[in-house]
């Protein structure tokens, strides 16, 4: 890949405007299934999560059964995809993964249950997208492991019922509260992914580094880490395109120095922000007085769809202390000022001050 340093840009050429710290899945990540852990061991932090799972999959073990069902939600990029791929590996049984948006029909639900062995995991990626229909086929294959078929039509139609092998479904999605309480209450495991440490981060970036022989220091890694959303994909991502800089402008080894250069030519700031989430922290402060806003409002202000604004910069930004969510909208908070440098106003008085972050 071509580097111009004294484009204005940040000499980025041929990468086409995607953004670096998006959480989902971009082109570029084509390397992701080289950096994903297998074993639970490898999964780096989460631990809590980690060690009630390894007491359900032990006992389950113990007993040869299934696993019971799992819902595993979060913000995108945090892992989901990959924990039911080890959930599988710690249960030797394999995976097959669809999404809800691809399963349009009941039918085509019902033919990949039918065709799964006992034990095996059903991995159903966005499940809150899943049709009503389709939803209603997986009530009772959960709860009963049975598939209700409808032979016929009209008055003398016939129901057929048809068992199936006790299987696993893990549920994953950005967007828990879309979910339907039946199905809800049918995954007995709901797991919640939280955004990660720096210091969580920087092993990930540690082992990356190792895996795709990339030369890093301890201060590079911890600086990529800090400036990673608490988001493993946006740390591995990161990662890669640092190693372009380190390579062009210096002996290939990312330092401190180098993922700081390259950081700031990448315009994610100090703590990770990138241009949309300072766009929306601005735009809620020079429009809207510091807020409350409506998200859609704020959307429209700021040029951006809301989802990305709700499931991409929200998450950390409110992680941050930056932005809070109250019944009447978004605001931000006084620190948010203080980090774009802007005057604090303090609504109560009106009174502007300028205070040091
Ligand atoms: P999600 O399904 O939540 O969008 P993924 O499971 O696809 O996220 O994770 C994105 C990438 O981040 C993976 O390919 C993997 O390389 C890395 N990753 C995620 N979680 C971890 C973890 N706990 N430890 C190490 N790497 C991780």
């Amino acid at each position: 890949m071509a580097i111009d340093f004294d484009d204005p840009r940040g000499g980025y050429i041929g990468e086409d405007e995607e953004r670096i710290v998006a959480p989902s899945l971009l082109r570029s990540d084509d390397a992701e299934a080289t950096l994903r852990p297998r074993r639970i061991d490898e999964y780096i932090g989460q631990e809590r999560t980690k060690e009630n799972l390894q007491v359900y999959i032990k006992a389950a073990l113990m007993r040869g059964e299934a696993l019971d069902h799992v819902l595993l939600y979060g913000p995108p990029g945090l892992g989901k995809t990959t924990l039911a791929n080890v959930i599988a590996h710690e249960m030797g049984v394999s995976i097959r993964v669809t999404s809800g948006p691809l399963l349009e029909k009941a039918g085509d639900l019902v033919s990949l249950l039918t065709n799964l062995e006992d034990r095996e995991i059903l991995f159903v990626d966005e499940i809150h997208r899943l049709n009503a229909n389709v939803q209603e086929v997986l009530y009772p294959a959960l709860e009963d492991y049975r598939v209700d078929i409808i032979i016929g039509k009209g008055p003398g139609a016939r129901i057929l019922p048809l068992p199936l092998k006790r299987f696993t479904l893990i549920g994953a999605t950005t967007r828990a509260g879309q979910i339907k309480k039946p199905l809800r209450d049918r995954l007995g495991i709901p797991i919640l992914l939280e955004l990660y440490t720096p210091e969580e981060l920087a092993t990930i970036v540690r082992r990356s580094a190792r895996i795709l022989d990339i030369p890093i220091e301890d201060g590079g890694a911890a600086e990529i880490a800090s400036r990673s959303r608490g988001t493993p994909r946006v740390a591995n991502r990161i990662l890669k395109r640092v190693r372009d800089f380190a390579q062009a402008a210096a002996d290939g080894v990312i330092t401190r120095e180098v993922a700081d250069m390259a950081l700031a030519r990448l315009d994610i700031d100090r703590l990770g922000l990138d241009i949309t989430d300072r766009r929306m922290m601005e735009s809620i402060i020079r429009n809207y007085g510091g807020g409350p806003v409506g998200l859609e409002t704020l959307a429209a202000t700021v040029g951006e769809e809301a989802v990305t604004l709700e499931d991409v910069c929200e998450p950390y930004l409110m992680q941050m202390g930056f932005l809070t969510r109250t019944p009447r909208g978004r605001c931000v908070t006084e620190k948010a000022y203080r980090h774009l440098g802007l005057p604090v106003v303090r609504p109560e008085t009106g009174q502007l001050s300028l205070e040091e972050s």
